[in-house]
Formats: structure tokens, C-alpha cells, sequence
């Protein structure tokens, strides 16, 4: 004891436990100055382009094609080729080849996309690295896994490829929702011409080189890059069998409109305004950490957040100052450093969207707390947001503000925390934090979400069917039930 009382003497205790800097190398990464469509196997020039850049200091990082109708209809030409020139007919086995090959280039090269991913969307390396990359080659991984097996999968169902698929994808979540998308499209017998979202074109530019590399036949896959008019141009081309699209309700809307009567299928997964509902039996330092992730986990950016927190009375005020009190501690800055936890709001007009309803918020008379941190001057940021004393009439409340923002809400028993958590016109996910299993039972069959995490949030996993109720969409991604909307059926 007195050797250890000596020891502690002499040495120098520092006073600043700040974390020191620790980023990311972006050297392994080769970005070119400009990128074209990936169009049958090759690239081609693109007539017009645009600037991606990065929204953590607005660097310009590469110009892009602005995908144009004519341009949007020669990838569904090649899509078309490749499909009756061979991919509709392969052997589910052979296809399956193709898929593992994939999922294990994303694995070995899964440090260049997680920096490319952070670089141009501004979400932090530790997720993209940690969460993003190695889930989107799980999706690759599990659906090589069925393309064998659709016979079994849907017995005496005969199921076949649907034809050429229009795959329409946000920037939350660039490369995963690329997985998502391509993976069971494939593994079904379907080409695919795929719109990354406008302001993260950049991962699925490099996807295109894993393509190549796995050696996929020309056409199967395409991608087309630009802006909401390119969407709308591939989902109007007569000659697309299926649209999915992952993006804000009002588009969703529009593409179904645009799409009624045709014949085309169709799968939406859109906004949400999940209800995070934590009893008071709950662990609470494990709720707090699971409210931190379910609203603060890639900036909020995120369609299943959990930015609607209802918690019940008895232990309201113990539980906003451990959140406080947690948030305070959450590191905003540099997407690139591993020791971020909150990285950049992806584009200047997502900022000014979260801006305009948080001002809402507190003009509509909520209590406004963000812990004390700097923000980096250029760029795109804002601080982690709470609200209290929320009512279920404002806005913040009630629209989806897809930024680092929550809301809290008070109930007292069971069925008012049900009432209040449906008050929504979406339902994509919920949480419950109880220890109770006949509860959160009880409440899992109620909530109207399509997801329903129980003591934990923000979990996601291949094999597990993901989509909406209401406004939130149609259709399930993921899962046995992810590759219905790739298949037809002789019934
Ligand atoms: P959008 O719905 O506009 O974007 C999603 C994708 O659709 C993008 O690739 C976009 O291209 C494309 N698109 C846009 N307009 C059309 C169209 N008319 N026809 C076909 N495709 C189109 O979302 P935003 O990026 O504008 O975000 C707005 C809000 O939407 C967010 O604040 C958030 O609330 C919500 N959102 C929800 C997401 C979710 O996962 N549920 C994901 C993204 C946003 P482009 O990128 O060029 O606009």
C-alpha cells in the first residue's frame, strides 16, 4: 500500500482528459475528378455533371453525371440485354457465385468504402466502419444464401425474376441501402438500374469497381447518378418491371401516383417518427444509452430513429438529466476522426430543414437543452438536441425532422404510452424498454410499426424483414419476405 501511495506521488496527474485527435487516413482512398454512368459494364460519359463534395468542410471531391432521360433509358436498355441475354436464366447457383464474391470483395475492401462513405455523406468512420460496411456485406452474404433456395423458399409457387428493376436510394445510408436494394434484385434472376441519392453518389461509383472485380456480366447491375429528375426519369421508363424506392413520404407518394395503373411493382420505405417508450422499471443507464443511439446515431439521419422519447412519469426527471447529462459527453466534430460520435448533417438543405422545425419548436413554446460543444466553422452541423415539455400538437412532435434532434413525452400507464406512441400518421419502428417480457409483448402487438426493438434500438440484421405501416411505405426489405417483391409467381 505505501509503495503504491509513494508511486502515485511522483507521478504527474493531467488535469485535461480530452480526447487527442485521432483521424482517419483518407489516402486509401483514389477519388477521381470525374465519374460517368456505369452503363452495360462500362463507363460512359456523362453529358452534363454536377459537384459532390464533402459536408464537413464543403471540399469539392469529384464531379458526377447529371443522369438525363435519354441517359436514364440507355442503362435500362443494357439492363434489359443482360437480362434476356443470360442473368434471368443462370442457375440460382451461378448467381449465387457472383453474390459471395461480392460480399467478400466489400469485406477485404472495407476500409476504402467506410472512408469514402464518411468523406462524402458525413456520417462518423466508427459507424460506417463498424456498422455500415459490414452490414451491407451481410446482405450480400445472407441473399447468395437464397438464390439457390427460392424453390424452397415459396414451395409449389414456381417463383421467377421479375424483369428490370428501378432501384431509387437516399443518402443516409448510401452503400447499405445499395445492398439492400441489389442484393435480392440479383439473387432473384432481376437486372437493376440503380439512382444513388444526389448528394452521396460516391460509394456506389466505387461499388461499380468490386463489380468488375467479381467479375459480374455486363448490364446486370447499372448506375445511373443525378438528381430527383433522374429518379423520376427511371421510374416513368416504360421499360422497368419494378420500382423500389427508399425516401421522404411526399416522393414516395408521387412515384406511386406516377406508377398507378401501370402494372409495375412497386415497394416503398419511407419516412418515420418512432416512438422510443421507456418504463419505469426499465435499466435506466441502459435506456439512456439506447435513447442516445436510437435519436443521435448517424446524426439522426435516420428513418427508424427513435425521435419521438415517451417517458412514463414516475422517473421523468431522474432520466432527462442522466440524458443530459450523457449527451454532454458525445464528441461532434470530424466524421473522419474514430473518435466522433456525431458527425456532419449531410447537405446544406437538410440543415436548413432540421434548423426550420427546431425553431418551430421553440417558438411553439418546448424547452430547448444542447450540451455545450464547438462547432467546426465551415461545413454542416448542428449540436445534439433535446426537447421537454413536448405536447403531441407541435411539429416537432409530429413531422419527421431527420437530424439529431428528440423529442420527450410524458404517460403514465401502459395504454396512454400506446395511444400517444400511434398518434402518428407513419409506423416504422418503436421501442420498449421494460423487464417486464409479458409487456413488452403485450405492447409489441399493438404499436401499428413495422419493427419493433425491445430493450435496445437502431438493430438491424439480413435476416430480418424491415418496412413500414401508413405513410411509412409498403413492401419489406430483408429477410425471406425481402425477396417477394423480386419475384413473380404462377399461381
Ligand atoms: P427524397 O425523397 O427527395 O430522396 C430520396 C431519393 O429519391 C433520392 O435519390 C432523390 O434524388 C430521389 N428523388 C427525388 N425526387 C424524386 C422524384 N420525383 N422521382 C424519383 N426519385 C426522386 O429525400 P430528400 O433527400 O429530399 O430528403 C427530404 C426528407 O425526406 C428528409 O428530410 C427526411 O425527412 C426524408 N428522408 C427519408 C428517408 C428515409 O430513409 N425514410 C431518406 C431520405 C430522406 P436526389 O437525392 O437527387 O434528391
Amino acid at each position: 500500500m505505501a509503495e503504491v501511495d509513494k508511486t502515485r506521488g511522483d507521478v504527474d496527474v493531467p488535469g485535461d482528459w480530452a480526447y487527442a485527435s485521432a483521424p482517419e487516413s483518407r489516402d486509401i482512398v483514389h477519388i477521381r475528378d470525374r465519374y460517368g454512368y456505369f452503363v452495360g459494364g462500362k463507363w460512359l460519359e456523362p453529358s452534363e455533371t454536377y459537384e459532390t463534395i464533402a459536408p464537413r468542410d464543403e471540399e469539392p471531391l469529384a464531379a458526377v453525371g447529371q443522369g438525363t432521360a435519354a441517359e436514364v433509358r440507355r442503362a435500362v436498355a443494357a439492363a434489359r440485354e443482360a437480362y434476356a441475354d443470360g442473368w434471368s436464366s443462370l442457375p440460382g447457383s451461378e448467381r449465387a457465385k457472383y453474390l459471395f464474391r461480392i460480399a467478400r470483395l466489400l469485406q477485404e475492401r472495407s476500409r476504402e468504402f467506410a472512408v469514402l462513405e464518411s468523406l462524402n455523406g458525413g456520417k462518423p468512420i466508427k459507424e460506417s466502419r463498424d456498422v455500415d460496411l459490414p452490414l451491407a456485406a451481410a446482405h450480400f452474404f445472407y441473399y447468395a444464401g437464397w438464390a439457390d433456395k427460392l424453390e424452397y423458399a415459396f414451395p409449389n409457387r414456381h417463383p421467377r425474376p421479375v424483369g428490370v428493376a428501378g432501384q431509387i436510394i437516399p443518402w443516409n445510408f448510401p452503400l447499405l441501402m445499395l445492398a439492400w436494394k441489389v442484393a435480392p434484385a440479383l439473387a432473384c434472376g432481376n437486372t437493376v438500374v440503380l439512382k444513388p441519392a444526389e448528394t452521396t453518389p460516391l460509394t456506389a461509383l466505387l461499388f461499380c469497381e468490386v463489380l468488375r472485380q467479381a467479375e459480374l456480366p455486363p448490364g446486370v447491375v447499372n448506375i445511373v447518378t443525378g438528381d430527383g429528375s433522374t429518379g423520376a426519369a427511371l421510374v416513368e421508363s416504360e421499360d422497368v418491371d419494378k420500382i423500389a424506392f427508399t425516401g421522404s413520404t411526399e416522393v414516395g407518394k408521387e412515384i406511386q401516383r406516377r406508377l398507378a395503373g401501370t402494372g409495375k411493382k412497386l415497394t416503398l420505405e419511407l419516412g418515420g417518427k418512432a416512438a422510443n417508450i421507456v418504463f419505469d422499471d426499465c435499466a435506466l443507464d441502459q435506456a439512456v444509452e439506447g435513447i442516445v443511439n436510437g435519436i443521435y446515431f448517424n446524426q439522426g439521419h435516420v428513418c427508424c430513429a427513435g425521435s419521438r422519447l415517451f417517458v412514463q412519469e414516475s422517473i421523468y426527471e431522474p432520466l432527462v438529466a442522466k440524458l443530459e447529462r450523457r449527451l454532454s459527453t458525445l464528441r461532434v466534430g470530424d466524421p473522419l476522426d474514430k473518435n466522433t460520435d456525431v458527425g456532419a448533417i449531410n447537405s446544406a438543405a437538410q440543415l436548413e430543414r432540421i434548423e426550420e422545425l427546431v425553431a418551430s419548436g421553440v417558438e411553439e413554446g418546448a424547452e430547448i437543452y444542447q450540451p455545450p460543444c464547438v462547432l467546426p466553422e465551415k461545413g454542416y452541423w448542428f449540436a445534439p438536441t433535446v426537447f421537454t415539455n413536448v405536447a403531441q400538437s407541435y411539429r416537432i412532435a409530429q413531422e419527421e425532422i431527420f437530424g439529431p434532434v428528440l423529442s420527450v413525452l410524458t404517460f403514465r400507464t401502459p395504454e396512454e404510452a400506446l395511444e400517444k406512441a400511434n398518434n402518428t400518421p407513419y409506423g416504422l419502428s418503436a421501442g420498449v424498454w421494460t423487464e417486464k417480457g409479458s409487456r413488452i409483448l403485450w405492447m409489441a402487438q399493438r404499436l401499428r410499426a413495422g419493427v419493433v426493438w425491445a430493450n435496445t434500438f437502431n438493430r438491424f440484421d439480413p435476416t430480418s424483414p424491415f418496412g413500414g405501416y401508413k405513410e411509412s411505405g409498403f413492401g419489406r426489405e430483408g429477410g425471406l419476405h425481402g425477396l417477394e417483391p423480386y419475384l413473380r409467381f404462377d399461381e
